[in-house]
């Protein structure tokens, strides 16, 4: 089969990081344009605008959407509307109702969607879910705590409604948890601590279960400074699975666990691939239905200003 020819819209950090070395490295596709307010990919042809791009570019087949989520329903509806396959950044959009309206879209196109979650292809994620295929989870301890200041410099997107504050890592955890667990879990309860000045929390605490009890703690804070966690604790009657580093590394028991050397948005760009040419679409909204859930359960505290 001939290469995918891609544009990708959006270039900002993570297009920059991941998404063009990913695009480069892998033989199904073949970007050949960009589109971003301010930034251009060196040697291609680069448009202020998704619309400017496909009416200039006609022979892109797909798109990748990198652009913050408030801002990303239009752009994918433009796409879908001209028959183009849609790969979207994490968080699909702002709202789950703005995504499923471009799922039936993408449905009716006949073209392929894909709501990428990028954590879910860290090489312990598929270790873990068999694992707990076979051996229930007791208990399960999520700690997600990272230095917003250092991962996210000048990003005020984040702290706009919409952005989703602590819950743009945080749903990375969730995007794992729901992928994991053998059961589906909803919240309980949850506190959200937010900025007096912003309009995103800056940390939560959640309490989640399933329909068998299952103990589910998250803790996410974007206030960390010094050692970063992105960790799951499993515990189970066969052993305590510890997943460190966002996915990149597992102990059963402290004892190191052998995983594949994939990167995730290498992994990421196969599975976009192999979507596009068997036809179908990957929608899984679950962890922006627990965001939701979270914003609309969890208590409110106001905390201190926050200022970059
Ligand atoms: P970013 O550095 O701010 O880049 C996003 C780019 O989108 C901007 O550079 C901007 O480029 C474009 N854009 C279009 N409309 C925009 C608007 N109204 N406001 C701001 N930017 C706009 O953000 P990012 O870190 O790459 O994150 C983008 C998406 O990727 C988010 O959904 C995020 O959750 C996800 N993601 C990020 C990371 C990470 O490590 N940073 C990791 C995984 C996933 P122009 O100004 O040129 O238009």
């Amino acid at each position: 089969m001939s290469a995918i020819k891609l544009g990708i819209v959006g270039v900002g950090k993570i297009a920059t990081d991941q998404h063009l070395p990913a695009i480069a490295a892998n033989g199904d596709f073949q970007l050949l344009a960009s589109a971003s307010r301010n930034a251009t990919v060196p040697g291609l042809p680069g448009f202020t605008s998704i619309d400017e791009m496909l009416a200039q570019q006609p022979d892109i087949e797909a798109v990748a959407l990198c652009m913050p989520p408030q801002h990303r329903y239009q752009a994918a509806r433009a796409a879908l509307l001209a028959g183009k396959h849609v790969f979207m950044e994490k968080p699909p959009g702002a709202t789950l109702s703005e995504v499923e309206d471009l799922d039936q879209l993408a449905q009716s196109r006949g073209v392929t969607l894909f709501a990428s979650w990028h954590s879910r292809h860290a090489p312990a994620v598929q270790v873990i879910k068999a694992f707990l295929a076979k051996h229930a989870p007791r208990q399960v301890h999520v700690i997600w705590k990272e230095d917003v200041r250092h991962w996210h410099p000048g990003q005020e997107w984040i702290w706009e409604a919409g952005g989703l504050g602590v819950f743009d890592p945080g749903i990375n955890a969730l995007s794992i948890v729901t992928e994991i667990l053998p059961t589906a879990m909803f919240l309980k309860s949850g506190v959200l601590e937010f900025p007096a000045n912003r309009d995103a929390p800056i940390a939560a605490d959640l309490r989640f279960t399933d329909a068998n009890g299952l103990d589910v703690h998250a803790e996410f804070d974007w206030r960390q400074t010094g050692k970063q966690s992105w960790d799951i604790i499993i515990t189970t009657e066969a052993g305590v699975l510890r997943m460190a580093d966002g996915g990149a590394k597992l102990w059963l028991d402290d004892v190191a666990q052998e995983l594949g050397d994939e990167g995730e948005y290498p992994s990421l760009y196969r599975h976009f691939a192999a979507l596009v040419q068997n036809g179908k679409s990957d929608v899984d909204l679950s962890p922006l239905r627990h965001v939701a859930d979270a914003f609309m359960l969890g208590k409110r505290k106001a905390v201190e200003d926050f200022h970059s």
